[in-house]
Formats: structure tokens, sequence, C-alpha cells
């Protein structure tokens, strides 16, 4: 009896090893949608920037027609009224149309500045959402291959993780079935790691000193003995 649970327990630490690595490689796999959402929303945001230049430009270019619109219509109607200038009768009526001429021009020479600093601004907004389309290009050859990374490292721990579980399923089938059952509960419980190495005195997984009954108990080797404090399987690294 004694050495049945001794054999049971060098296929159990086989197993443990397994289900170590389907664990932390599960959860791995676990991370790896959240991994991708960040590298998207890098990319979102970068492409919601560049829409957002695109509609300033927009804006500043409308802005432009307008003011050359207004311009063109100042324009025309200073002409309009110099050619009234020589039909007009009274000297009153030339200074009073005079005036208000000067007044346009000045109005225009003020539009016409305006629309050249606006031209200035256009040229700055094409010339940044230029870079920005550069810029956007890198990060988005940089997501596709980080994409890649993902994917590759997606297939290998599937692969991993497959592999892991046909060797222990192919060991476990030697495990006593009560056994087998006690450590799959404790092993989903304890997150891929069933069984503590005795160090000493104390549990090697919770570092809780255990109890001399305790410690008998594994010795006989009647049956598995749980950690009082951690309930995993415990066990003693024999010599012999
Ligand atoms: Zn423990």
């Amino acid at each position: 009896m004694t050495s049945a649970i001794r054999d049971s327990l060098e296929i159990l630490k086989k197993a443990q090893d397994f289900d170590r690595q389907i664990y932390d490689f599960q959860e791995e796999l676990n991370q790896l949608p959240a991994d991708r959402a960040v590298l998207k929303d890098e990319l979102e945001s970068k492409k919601r920037h560049l829409h957002e230049l695109q509609d300033t430009l927009k804006k500043l270019q409308l802005g432009q027609k307008e003011k050359e619109g207004k311009l063109s219509d100042k324009e025309a109607n200073i002409k309009k009224m110099e050619g009234q200038l020589s039909q007009v009768k009274t000297n009153k009526e030339y200074s009073a149309l005079q005036q208000e001429i000067a007044s346009l021009k000045a109005d225009n020479s003020l539009l016409e500045e305006e629309i050249i600093k606006t031209i200035d601004e256009v040229e700055a907004a094409e010339d940044e959402i230029h870079k920005e389309k550069d810029r956007f290009k890198e990060v988005e050859k940089e997501y596709a291959s980080k994409e890649l990374v993902l994917t590759d490292r997606e297939k290998e721990l599937k692969h991993t993780i497959d592999e892991a579980k046909k060797s222990r399923q192919s060991i476990m089938g030697q495990v006593d079935l009560k056994i087998r059952e006690q450590y799959e509960l404790i092993v989903e419980k304890k997150r891929g790691i069933a069984l503590s190495r005795i160090h000493g005195e104390t549990c090697g997984a919770c570092q809780m000193l255990l109890r001399a009954q305790v410690l008998n108990e594994v010795r006989m080797g009647d049956r598995l003995i749980l950690c009082e404090t951690c309930s995993r399987i415990l066990y003693e690294e024999t010599s012999a």
C-alpha cells in the first residue's frame, strides 16, 4: 500500500510538471486578446488623430475659399463704384463715393492679410498631415509585425498545451482512480500546482510549519496527505 502511494506520487510529480506548463501557458494565451486590443487601440488612436488633422485642414480650406469669395465680391464692387465716379454730378457725391471706395479697399487689404495667413495655415496643416501619414504607415507596419508575433505565439502556446495535455494523459492512466480524482480537483483549484514538497518541516508551497503528525502521516504513506493550510498534496523527496 505504501509503495502504491509512492508510485502514484512519482507519476503525479511528472504530471505536475505538465500541469504547471499547461496553466502557465494557458494564462499567457488568455492574455493575448488583451494584448491585441492594446495594439488595435494604439492604431485606432493614430487613425483618429490623422482624421482630426484632415478635418482641420478642410475647415481651413473652406475658410480660405470664403474669404477669397468675399474679396472678389468686394473687388467687383470697387470696380463698379470706380465706374460710377465719372457719372456723378456733384463734388459732394464724388467725394462720398471716393470715401466709400477707400473704405472698401482698406477692408480688402485686411482681408488679403487674413487670406495670406490662412494660406500659411493650410500649408502647415498639409505638411503635418503628410508627416502624420508617414508616421501612420510606420505604425501600421509595426502593428502588422507585432500582430504576427502574437499569432505565432498563440500557435506555439496552443501546440505546447496540447502536447503537454497528451503527455499528462498518457501517464495519468497509471494512477489509481481515487488518487487521480483527488489530484485533478486540487490541481484545478490551485491553478496547476497540486503538489508541495516538504522542506524540513514546512510546506514548500505555502511555507507553513507542518504538524509532527502530518509529517508522520506523509512518511507512512498510507494515503495522500494534504497541507492543512494550502490543501496541496504533500510529499517528501526520498533520497533512496
Ligand atoms: Zn501548504
